[in-house]
């Protein structure tokens, strides 16, 4: 055992250092005020203090750092999307996954292993066929496989003739991956809190006040707060705070659930989706094997988990790894994920000036994390949607420039 670990293990005082500040009072008005300390909150907030120099900012939280959605997810990392926006945003995004860790000092697990899309149909192959050729057109790795090249890629699927829907071909996406998700928040988090942000768990927003169509202050169950500035960033609650500042917004919000098995010896290294099977796997660090699915089909705002949806999702997943039978689920939960009518989201000005929105990430958001903060911390900076999220805004559902990714996001996540 290494000296330092006994050393650690004796010592009379609890050695290690605080990675956020102790909580203290809220301050009577910061420059900026983020609702929501998942991912998103977090990520804007390192962006505005490292990039943009604007530090007089707190990040409130009814819960805790990283609670929400970002601690739900099953971490899918990808940019394999098929409208050329979004599929250019996600990129970006990947992009900076992939020096994440070094940025952050924080080691997010960021691995880069590959994701498979089965296609089971005529239907399917055609738009992944499609997909890849965007995606290619746009400089993400993504390529068409049929059952020989299956086979290699996943040798334990199972790829007979007689199952319900057999596999036809597959959607290929090398730059497909997973990162750790607590690690980013806690990573964005950590960095912020040194800069200078504050960052308030436990401070739940109950209203938002405005004033000649601004924003002017933040009221929360301790207190009010002016502000010049305040962006939510609050996944599963966005119609919800919204409403607060007066907006409505298009979204219709859904729990998702997921679950993971006893761990098990590596043995599936790439992450295996089936849209038409509505499910999708990945085996972690640990050896667990996560599943995933679509969304409930009802909306609601519970984050129990349910008999049917584990049945039916167990029953998918056996279709392509009948060996899963053998091992023994270990946790099942879900998440509130909000659901726009073109399965992108919404971020950017709202119709309260200073008021800004990162809403509207449904199933898919926690990839988006490094690039939303980055492009709303400019936003925030420049009072001005940042160029590459302009596809992304509000007003597109009156103008109905719409960015569908139904077809994408699936149960892909
Ligand atoms: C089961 C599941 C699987 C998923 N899998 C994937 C995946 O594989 N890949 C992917 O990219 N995405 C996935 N997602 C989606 C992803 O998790 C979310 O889109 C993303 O985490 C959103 O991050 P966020 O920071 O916006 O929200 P969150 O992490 O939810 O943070 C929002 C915070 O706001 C706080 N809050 C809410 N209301 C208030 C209030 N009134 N006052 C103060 N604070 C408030 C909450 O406490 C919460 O901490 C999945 C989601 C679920 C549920």
């Amino acid at each position: 055992m290494p000296l330092g670990l006994l050393k650690y293990g004796f010592a009379s005082k609890y050695p290690a250092r605080r990675d956020i500040p102790a909580p203290k009072d809220l301050n009577k008005s910061y420059d900026v005020v983020i609702i929501g300390a998942g991912g998103h909150g977090l990520s804007t907030a390192y962006h505005l203090a490292r990039y943009h120099g604007i530090t007089n900012v707190a990040v409130l939280d009814k819960g805790y750092i990283g609670g929400g959605n970002t601690a739900r997810n099953t971490a899918v990392v990808r940019s394999n999307y098929i409208s050329p926006e979004a599929v250019a945003f996600y990129k970006a995004s990947v992009e900076l996954f992939k020096n994440l860790a070094n940025e952050l000092g924080y080691n997010q697990m960021y691995s880069q292993r590959g994701q498979l899309t089965l296609a089971h149909s005529d239907a399917s192959v055609r738009t992944f066929t499609l997909r890849a050729e965007v995606n290619k057109h746009l400089g993400v790795r993504s390529e068409m496989v049929d059952r020989k090249q299956i086979r290699e890629i996943v040798p334990c699927l199972n790829m007979g003739k007689n199952m319900r829907f057999p596999i036809q071909a597959g959607l290929w996406h090398r730059d497909g991956g997973t990162a750790r998700h607590d690690s980013i928040a806690w990573g964005y988090a950590m960095r912020a809190a040194q800069m200078g942000v504050e960052i308030h768990q436990r401070t739940e927003v109950t209203g938002v006040n405005i004033n000649a169509g601004k924003v002017t202050a933040i009221e929360t169950n301790r207190g009010t707060i002016q502000c010049n500035h305040a962006i939510q960033a609050v996944a599963g609650m966005s119609s919800v705070v919204a409403k607060m500042a007066g907006i409505q917004l298009p979204i219709r919000s859904y729990p998702l659930q997921a679950m993971v098995t006893q761990p098990v010896k590596p043995f599936l290294d790439p992450l295996v989706s089936s849209a038409g099977l509505h499910a999708y796997v990945s085996q972690t660090a640990r050896g667990e094997i996560v599943i995933g699915g679509g969304s409930d089909p009802y909306e609601l705002y519970s984050t129990r988990s349910t008999l049917d949806l584990k049945e039916s999702l167990i029953a998918h997943t056996l279709e392509l790894f009948p060996f899963f039978a053998e091992l023994k689920l270990l946790r099942q939960w879900a998440g509130i994920t909000d659901m726009t009518p073109d399965y992108s989201p919404i971020m950017g000005e709202s119709p309260v000036k200073n008021y800004w929105l990162d809403a509207g990430w449904g199933t898919w958001g926690f990839k988006a994390t490094p690039i939303s903060g980055k492009c709303m911390a400019e936003t925030i900076a420049q009072e001005k949607t940042a160029a590459m999220i302009q596809p992304f805004h509000l007003d597109r559902f009156k103008t109905f420039k719409l960015s569908n990714e139904a077809g994408a996001t699936a149960a892909s996540h």
